[in-house]
């Protein structure tokens, strides 16, 4: 099927190709009526569509729990923002010369009632797929500036908060609004938030990205480039997108003390976003090795776990007043 699938078809001048993905349920060990086969038949198939297209996949036992244990939470995730399940972590932000604070990142965890804490890798794909992400970031959005607001009337100053936006909210005709409301309602102002957009999200559609990057940034908001080096950047696009900072992935830092070419990107990456102007933030410092050898290159700020992993709004406090203190 697959090989008579994928000839090419005429149609009008072209020719064009298609090829299938196809999933497979057995009777009468799978199932024992056409519902229940069809049903497992569309488990495999979608199995098979996310193992890259163009192969066949048998129904097993393991795709169901794995699409049960989905689906249930996926219905939990329905309720999460409104039953308050959701809550922020904070994790700081360093200069690099000084090591003083100058923001956090806010990360979202959800307190599941009977599977405990869940980390964003596990539930922010989940609300991706479906219309959650759209409640669940408008959530995070007011939250953080909620917190931010509090933490200010607490004498902190100086502090930033970033947010991650996912592509949903990006390409949303109403994020603009929602932002520049949460600031308002809180009364905060633009250079107060910032917002990270992953770099395969920002390179989707690199025009809306742009119009709608350059909206936000007449807000007063800080832009980011998140996970920079894992999409597929075009240069021509980077130079184009009105951001502030590129944040250098975890991935390049990692290796960062035995692995010469991540070292070459780390350097070039630097290099490249001081020529545009841009701040270069590195994710995922664990080592005193790589803070000082970022350092030594011109690595303007700094995030990972040398200095603080992400905390808990008491601690978060504890920790940036311990700082400022010192
Ligand atoms: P990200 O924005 O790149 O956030 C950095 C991630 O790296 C966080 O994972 C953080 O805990 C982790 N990290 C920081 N320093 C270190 C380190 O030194 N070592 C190691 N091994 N890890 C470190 P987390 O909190 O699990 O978040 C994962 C991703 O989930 C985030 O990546 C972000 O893309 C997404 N995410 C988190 N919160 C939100 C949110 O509110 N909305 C959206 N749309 N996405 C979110
Ligand atoms: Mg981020
Ligand atoms: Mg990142």
């Amino acid at each position: 099927l697959l090989h008579a699938l994928a000839r090419s078809y005429r149609v009008g001048d072209n020719d064009l190709h298609s090829t299938a993905s196809i999933g497979l349920a057995v009777y009468p060990n799978d199932g024992e009526d056409g519902e229940t086969l069809m049903k497992e038949a569309d488990t495999a198939m979608y199995h098979a569509k996310s193992l890259g297209r163009n192969n066949v996949q048998f129904f097993t036992a393991e795709l169901n729990d794995a699409a049960v244990k989905r689906l249930t939470l996926e219905r939990d995730l329905r309720t999460a923002v409104e039953s308050g399940q959701l809550e922020l972590h904070y994790q700081p932000q360093l200069d690099s010369r000084d090591g003083r604070v100058v923001g956090v990142e806010a990360l979202v965890r959800w307190r599941h009632p009977r599977q405990g804490l869940i980390l964003p890798a596990v539930f922010i794909p989940i609300a991706e797929e479906t219309d959650l992400i759209l409640s669940l970031g408008e959530w995070v959005l007011n939250e953080a500036c909620r917190q931010l607001r509090a933490w200010r009337d607490l004498g902190l100053r100086d502090v930033t908060m970033a947010v991650n936006l996912s592509a949903h909210q990006l390409y949303s005709p109403v994020l603009l609004t929602q932002v520049a409301q949460a600031l308002a309602v809180h009364g905060l102002e633009g250079a107060d938030l910032g917002l990270e957009i992953t770099e395969s999200v920002a390179m989707r559609d690199p025009d809306a990205s742009i119009s709608r990057i350059q909206a936000l940034r007449e807000l007063g908001v800080r832009l980011s480039i998140d996970d920079f080096g894992t999409g597929y950047s075009s240069l021509s696009y980077l130079k184009l997108l009105p951001i502030h900072i590129l944040k250098l992935d975890r991935s390049f830092v990692r290796d960062i003390e035995t692995d010469l070419n991540d070292v070459a990107i780390c350097t070039a990456t630097i290099a490249l976003a001081h020529n545009l102007g841009l701040a270069v933030v590195a994710e995922g410092v664990e080592t005193e090795a790589q803070r000082s050898l970022l350092c030594s290159h011109g690595c303007d700020f700094m995030q990972g776990y040398l200095f603080s992993r992400p905390l808990q709004v008491d601690a978060a406090l504890a920790f940036i007043r311990e700082r400022q203190a010192a």
